[in-house]
């Protein structure tokens, strides 16, 4: 924007926008003039502060008002600041915990916890490219070249002249339909070099992201017992005659495991939780999901959000929960205003009181107790179990939490019973599941299959173009050799949250797993040292290997740390950083083997902590900047 003087702000962004562009005209004169701002700084703070910080005071306390200055709310609260001023400033910071009766430093150390929120101005419009190996592959470095050459600037960073950030964020659930980026949170898929190129002349003309946006499909290759047959209201009906143990029952001979990952029995769940003490319960739906190459939920979300939240009630049901959240991953915040339409919808005949609670970019939040840590306005890390959150999760009350497919598997196993479904699957897994399926493959998106399929079935059904390997879960799975072809998906074989990514033979497996390891250097939340400095350690390996720098005895010392980082580290991201390495190693040893130097001189691989922290801090402050 242009600053006219004496033109009037007529709302507080405005505001800000004149202070923003009076501070860089003001810097670029101290700059051409050599003046250090220090020396006049005050005096110009004073010409315009005053008017700014009265009216910013105003706006935060009407906040705090909006939200019964509940801390719960604080995500919700740095969200708003965010979208009125680009950032949440320190003197946001300031009224904001004068109001919340708490320290500007604890909510700061709140606010930088989570990737999606800036402490500095980030543009008028922000674009986050998706960093994922998947984007990688399907072109993302030359689509980010444009947007910075066209913007003038680079990642990280917001460009001067037109006001816009360019930042990079790990997953954001388009893996099927990469390059994406999101710009103001709104996805852009299939970027070739060409549509990037329009979309930023179009953002440098000032032309909203809403504008050039194009629907979003979701393409599903294959639909069974979840997709195919659902019929409104009728599974929560079936609920809502039977009694809580029956539900309990249901759940307990369909067999149904939790189709976030850890696969822990639902049933089993949702008795501890109704056995629990307590005046009140929750029942809360993990919507974050963030595992790179997951987008099955986005599906959900997008056509079945109604089955979710018959599902939630259900649950509400068997548990004797008051409440329901949904915690929704930023990156779906797209999803919001059809979400909402739904919830609306759901609430004109059922009474369980639902709201959707937006994340703000962290993975680790997926992790339950983090999940819960964040729903209380604090740093999403992990908490100490036991006590589980069955017995005292949310505010302290017995909650469960259950991902997005479960509580739609509940509600179609409520409404056609266990039979059908326990005629898939195996005898430890029963019943399908959804699979998020990208890579290289001509068939890319949603597969509805029974756990049991083998990776040679996959493999097939998908088109997998040369085949080379298989990462079964995210990074934090497992990664296949393609010749395992039978090797089953269960859990009794190869466990997985549902992404499933194929890599072709023209893949390089080592920069795979590099940047692998530079995500769980980048999301881990740095509470414990095993995984704060050992998965440093453990990327500073992948380096050296690639440079061939690594010696022979580095193979048996990186296997003895990983150990050391899965059994010793809180929560589920250390105790499965180590595996894109030891799977490596296992199905793909001659590719490591072949890049060790017996004549490195760098080839001594201790443990050094004091470094390993220092390169964590400096990963995580490079990470916070780009985003
Ligand atoms: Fe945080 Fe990693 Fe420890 Fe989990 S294992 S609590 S992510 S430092």
């Amino acid at each position: 924007m242009t600053v006219q003087l004496g033109a009037q702000p007529e709302t507080l962004g405005q505001a800000e926008d004149i202070k923003l562009e009076m501070t860089n005209v003001i810097e670029s004169f101290l700059e051409i003039h050599k003046i250090h701002a220090n020396l006049i700084w005050p005096e110009l703070s004073f010409f315009f502060g005053e008017a700014l910080e009265s009216e910013l005071q105003s706006f935060i306390a009407n906040l705090a008002t909006q939200y019964h200055s509940d801390r719960c709310h604080l995500l919700d609260m740095f969200w708003d600041i965010q979208r009125s001023f680009q950032h949440v400033s320190k003197d946001a910071l300031k009224h904001l915990a004068h109001q919340l009766k708490t320290s500007q430093i604890d909510l700061e150390d709140t606010l930088t916890f989570y990737h999606f929120f800036h402490t500095r101005p980030a543009g008028k419009f922000q674009i986050y490219l998706d960093s994922s190996v998947t984007a990688w592959h399907q072109g993302q470095e030359i689509v980010q070249k444009i947007f910075e050459n066209e913007l003038g600037t680079t990642l990280g960073e917001v460009s001067k002249e037109f006001d816009i950030g360019l930042f990079a964020t790990p997953c954001i659930g388009m893996s099927d339909q990469g390059p994406a980026c999101l710009i103001d949170f709104i996805p852009f898929t299939h970027l070739t070099p060409r549509r990037a190129l329009f979309i930023a002349r179009q953002l440098k003309q000032g032309i909203p992201p809403q504008k050039i946006w194009s629907k979003i499909s979701n393409k599903i290759h294959r639909k069974d017992l979840l997709l195919d047959q659902y019929h409104e209201e009728a599974g929560l009906k079936h609920a809502m005659i039977k009694g809580p143990e029956e539900i309990i029952n249901i759940l307990k001979i369909s067999g149904l495991r939790g189709r976030g990952g850890a696969g822990f029995p639902t049933w089993k769940k949702w008795d501890f939780c109704r056995k629990a003490q307590g005046d009140s319960r929750y029942v809360i739906c993990n919507a974050d999901e963030g595992e790179p190459g997951t987008f099955k939920d986005r599906l959900l979300l997008t056509t079945r959000a109604f089955m979710l939240f018959e599902g939630m009630a259900i649950a509400a049901h068997a548990v004797g929960a008051q409440h329901g959240i949904v915690y929704l991953r930023a990156e779906y915040q797209y999803l919001l205003p059809k979400l909402n339409l739904e919830l609306t919808r759901f609430k004109q005949n059922h009474s369980l009181p639902i709201h959707i609670q937006l994340g703000a970019g962290a993975y680790v939040c997926g992790e339950e107790t983090a999940l819960l840590e964040s729903l209380e306005g604090k740093r999403g890390e992990p908490r100490v179990r036991p006590p589980f959150p069955v017995e005292r999760g949310y505010k302290g009350c017995p909650t469960i939490i259950n991902n997005v497919e479960t509580f739609c598997t509940v509600t179609h196993l409520l409404e056609h019973g266990p039979k059908k479904f326990l005629a898939n699957g195996t005898s430890q897994s029963t019943g399908t599941r959804l699979f998020s399926v990208s890579g290289d493959v001509l068939k890319r998106g949603i597969f509805e299959w029974p756990f049991g399929i083998t990776i040679g079935q996959i493999l097939q059904e998908v088109k997998a173009r040369a085949p080379l390997a298989v990462q079964i879960g995210g990074p934090s799975g497992t990664l296949i050799n393609a010749k395992e072809k039978d090797r089953k998906i269960c859990f009794e074989d190869l466990a997985t949250g549902g992404a499933i990514t194929i890599f072709s033979e023209e893949r390089d497996i080592l920069e795979i797993i590099q940047r692998h390891m530079e995500f769980f250097v980048g999301e881990s939340c740095g509470c414990c040292s095993p995984c704060r400095a050992g998965n440093v350690m453990l990327l500073e390996f992948v380096q050296k290997l690639r440079s061939k720098k690594a010696k022979e005895h580095s193979l048996e010392n990186v296997k003895a740390w990983a150990k050391i980082i899965t059994h010793t580290s809180r929560c589920g991201l250390g105790q499965t950083s180590p595996n894109p390495i030891l799977t490596g190693l296992k199905y793909f040893p001659e590719i490591f083997q072949n890049l060790i130097n017996p004549d490195s001189a760098d080839g001594v691989w201790n443990f050094d902590l004091p470094r390993a922290t220092r390169a964590f801090e400096a990963i995580s402050q490079k990470s916070e900047r780009e985003g």
